[in-house]
This record gives structure tokens, C-alpha cells and sequence, in this order.
């Protein structure tokens, strides 16, 4: 294998940045690096309105040139990367040390948005590797690239995928794959357990540090706020509550299964972070584990909320030398479980079509979803074809999907009666806007990776393209949009990566 890179790749009209914002906290946060090279890599997926939304020069991105700068095998100008280190619980248990072992942050650049870092997933080991390999597989990559990129369609709160390239270099896991590596893209990769690595280790001046470094950056209103006694990093705790609270209510509504909810994948901006063994609810089950390696089922999709709650109490926990009373953590955490019930209802309102409030709004939406939950409807069909039927273009009928016909029949005559309060013509047009025709089920994903494994990357592509418009119709994709087929229940989703 060769493993020589080579020096940064010329005619890129965008520089990454040096030292870059990450890079200026320094040593004590991470180890430069450079990639281990794959060889022969090819481009097998490259989301193109990413790239034109951080500026990337089109002629560079259509030359040779890019598959080597986003497998690492070629530096971009101006990088010098690195990859940082952090700890974490996994599955309840305080694990030290984890990472990052296969990820490395090539830089950070410029965009019209604000500075996007870019860092690549599974390009080799680092000094943070354990037992790694420093490697991911094209399977768990292809699912990484399409499943953030569904969740930004959704208007989910994430990590970006901009490219995903691969070789024939064969990867051990329970069998031997192949390589793959994907470029992510977001203004911070910092976890909740990039802070306990520090609180862990008594290490307090640089626990400031970090988090002086994310305040000033990402949540500067925490200096200012008159809140929490006017504690920054009270208030700092306060807003990472409220933006998981955000994300896991969004990903409640849309049906999502992180699936893997260790305090190393949470990010500390909130977005949605390492897609491992997600999975799209297919049958609304609310209790569905998606990941096998869960044997205790912690990570249930019902338990998201708590799991996330019980994460926050870990970062707070971290962050205590700064904030330095357990009262004032503990109410900084209070706003979890106000914002939210609050941000959970504002999204099934909207699924409901719901533009206005009603206090007899959420006895309407428990209703449904002890329906949805004791058939084991589809979770996407069931949303997508009420909103079809209240914008009056019903091709098909909801009441077929629930064996409880007269239960729905009584939520539905209560629901259109509630449906009288609002603007008739906005409620399907917002409800098409809010439930989507396509999300990443398990089984597409599935056969886009079976294409890939032969040589075939048009699947990753097409579905790429849907994911990224999931409330557009896409005529001729219908089968893309249907229900699973049996074979679906048997996918087995685990940790291996
Ligand atoms: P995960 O449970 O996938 O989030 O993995 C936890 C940590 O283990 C990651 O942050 C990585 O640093 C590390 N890791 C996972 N897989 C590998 C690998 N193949 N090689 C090196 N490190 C890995
Ligand atoms: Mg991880």
C-alpha cells in the first residue's frame, strides 16, 4: 500500500485556515496528524449543494484532484490536521478515554454561512485509535453520508456529509469490507465528551479553556445574560439544554433512532452527531431498540428524551468546577424539561397542521399516537397520508392503515372538528411541508449498500437527492416512498463500524 501523501493540491479557490479556531486552543486538545493515504481511492457520492454552499470551486470539485483531498491522501491548502481527544459514557458507564480514533479535522473554512470545519471520518489511526483500526467501512459510511444529509433535509439540526469516497482496502470487522471515508462538515465537532475528558482528569484550566473557547464562539449571549447569576458557564449549560432538547424533539417527531446516545455523541451544539446504528422508525413502535449491540434497549426511541436528559446531567457534572454549585447546575438543567414537552408539542402541532394553540391540542395528539402505537402503523405513511387527505388529495386512505377502524374514526371526527379553528387551504400546505414521503429506512439503505458492495453507486446518488427533498413528491420514486418489505425486520444494525 502506498502510504505517502502528497503535498496540499493546488487550484482549491477556498484555504483552509491556520491555525484554524479548534487548532488555537492548543496541544492539550489534540494531536496533529496527517491521514494515512488509501490507495486508489475513488469518488463514490459528492452532495453538490453542500459544496456550492461552502464555496467550493465547481472546476475543482469536477478534477481528479478531489478524490485524493477528501480521502486524505492529498492536503488541501492551508491544512494541517489534526484529531482531538475526548472521553465519554457509553451505555451509563464512564469509559475514559474513546477519541477521536478515526476522525480527523482536516481544517476549517471560510463559507458564506460562518467558518464550517471539515473533518474526515475513518482516514486512519491516530494517537486516540485503542484498538481501532482508525478505518470506517463503506456500509457504515454510506449510511453516515445519507443519514445526515436525510436529517437536513428534514430541517433537523446536524452534521453535514459533503463526500464520500472509498478503495478496495479490506477492513476487518465481522467479516472483512472495504474502506470508505466520509467528509463531514460542521461549524464545531466538540462532544459532551470532549468536556468530562477534562473534568475527568482534574485537568480544570483547560475544562476553561474549552469552554470559555465554545461560549465566545457558539453562545456568546451566555456572557451577556443576565440568567443564572450570571454564571457564563450556568447560562452555557442552560443553552446546550435547550438546543438538545430542541434536537431530540425533532428527532422524536420525524421518528428518528439515534441509537448509539453516549455522552461522546452528543455534540455540544446540539446537532446530531455520529450516525451509527440509526434507524428511521418504520412501524411506530415506541419502544424499538434499533441498535443490537443495545441488548438492555437504554437507547429505545421512547427513552431518547430521558437518555438525553441523563447526558445533560453528565456534561453538567463536567462542567461543576466552572460553575462551582450543584444547585445552580441542577436549575441551569431545569430547562431541559420545560423546553422540551414545549418544542415536542410545537412539532406534532405542525404535523397536525396545526398553526394555532389549543390546550385540548395534546389530548389530540395522545390520541393518535396510542393509535399509531397499538397497530404498529407506519410512522411516515400514516403523517404523509393524513396530510394527503386534509389537502384534499387523498389517493389513498388512512383508516385502511389501522386495525382499529372505529377507534380512528373517533380521532379523526374529533381531529376535523378541531381542524374547523384553522385556515383550511394553509393546514395541508403546512402539513406537507412537515411530514415527509421519504425518509432513510433501514431497507433502502440497505440496498443502496448491497449496489455499492458490487461496484454500483447510482442508488447512494439517487436516494442522496431524494433524502435531501423529502416533502417533494419525486414522481417515479413511489416504491421509494412505500412500506418495507418483510425482509426489512430482519436488517441487523449494530455498533460495528
Ligand atoms: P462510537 O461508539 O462509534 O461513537 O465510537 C467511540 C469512539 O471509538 C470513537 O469516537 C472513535 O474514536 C473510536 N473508534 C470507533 N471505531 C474505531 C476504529 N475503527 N478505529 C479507531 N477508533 C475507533
Ligand atoms: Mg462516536
Amino acid at each position: 500500500m502506498e502510504d505517502t501523501w502528497t503535498a496540499p493540491s493546488a487550484g482549491v479557490n477556498q484555504r483552509l485556515s491556520w491555525p484554524n479556531s479548534f487548532a488555537g486552543l492548543g496541544p492539550a486538545f489534540f494531536t496533529e496528524l496527517q491521514p494515512t493515504p488509501l490507495p486508489a481511492p475513488s469518488l463514490i457520492s459528492l452532495n453538490l449543494s453542500l459544496a456550492a454552499e461552502l464555496g467550493l470551486d465547481p472546476q475543482w470539485l469536477s478534477s481528479p484532484a478531489v478524490v485524493d483531498a477528501l480521502t486524505g491522501n492529498r492536503l488541501l491548502p492551508g491544512s494541517r490536521p489534526l484529531a482531538s481527544v475526548y472521553s465519554g459514557h457509553q451505555f451509563g458507564v464512564w469509559a475514559g478515554q474513546l477519541g477521536d480514533g478515526r476522525a480527523i479535522l482536516l481544517g476549517e473554512l471560510e463559507t458564506a454561512t460562518g467558518p464550517q470545519e471539515l473533518q474526515l471520518k475513518g482516514a486512519g489511526r491516530t494517537p486516540y485509535s485503542r484498538m481501532g483500526d482508525g478505518r470506517a467501512v463503506l456500509r457504515s459510511s454510506i449510511r453516515e453520508y445519507l443519514g445526515s444529509e436525510a436529517m437536513q433535509g428534514l430541517g433537523s439540526a446536524t452534521t453535514r456529509a459533503l463526500a464520500l469516497t472509498g478503495a478496495n482496502a479490506p477492513v476487518r470487522r465481522e467479516e472483512v469490507e472495504t474502506a470508505a471515508v466520509v467528509t463531514r462538515v460542521a461549524p464545531s465537532f466538540i462532544r459532551f465528551g470532549h468536556f468530562e475528558h477534562f473534568s475527568a482528569r482534574g485537568q480544570h484550566d483547560d475544562l476553561r479553556v474549552l469552554a470559555d473557547y465554545v461560549i465566545d464562539r457558539f453562545y456568546p449571549e451566555c456572557r451577556t445574560s443576565g440568567k443564572c447569576s450570571g454564571n457564563p458557564y450556568t447560562a452555557f449549560l442552560e443553552q446546550v439544554s435547550e438546543r438538545t432538547a430542541a434536537m431530540v424533539a425533532q428527532w422524536q417527531a420525524v421518528g428518528f433512532c439515534h441509537g448509539v446516545m453516549n455522552t461522546d455523541n452528543m455534540s455540544i451544539l446540539g446537532l446530531t452527531i455520529d450516525y451509527g446504528p440509526f434507524q428511521f422508525l418504520d412501524a411506530f413502535i415506541p419502544g424499538h431498540v434499533c441498535n443490537h449491540s443495545d441488548e438492555q434497549g437504554r437507547y429505545a426511541y421512547n427513552k431518547q428524551p430521558n437518555v438525553a436528559y441523563w447526558n445533560l446531567f453528565c456534561l453538567g457534572q463536567a462542567l461543576l468546577p466552572l460553575i462551582g454549585d450543584q444547585e445552580l447546575a441542577l436549575a441551569a438543567l431545569e430547562s431541559y424539561k420545560t423546553v422540551f414537552p414545549h418544542e415536542m408539542e410545537a412539532r406534532m402541532r405542525a404535523k397536525l397542521g396545526l398553526a394555532v394553540a389549543r390546550d385540548a391540542d395534546r389530548a389530540l395528539i395522545e390520541g393518535i399516537l396510542k393509535l399509531l402505537a397499538q397497530d404498529g402503523v407506519d410512522y411516515t405513511i400514516f403523517w404523509r397520508r393524513l396530510s394527503r387527505h386534509v389537502a384534499g388529495q387523498a389517493a389513498e386512505n388512512v383508516r385502511d392503515l389501522f386495525l382499529d377502524r372505529a377507534g380512528f374514526d373517533a380521532w379523526l371526527q374529533q381531529y376535523s372538528s378541531r381542524l374547523a379553528a384553522e385556515d383550511a387551504r394553509q393546514t395541508g400546505d403546512l402539513m406537507l411541508k412537515t411530514n415527509p414521503k421519504y425518509v432513510l429506512r433501514n431497507h433502502l439503505g440497505e440496498l443502496a449498500i448491497r449496489q455499492a458492495k458490487l461496484g454500483d453507486f447510482s442508488m447512494v446518488t439517487s436516494l442522496l437527492g431524494l433524502l435531501q427533498a423529502p416533502f417533494e413528491e419525486h414522481p417515479g420514486h413511489e416504491e421509494l416512498a412505500g412500506f418495507p418489505p418483510d425482509w426489512a425486520s430482519h436488517i441487523e444494525i449494530s455498533c460495528s463500524s
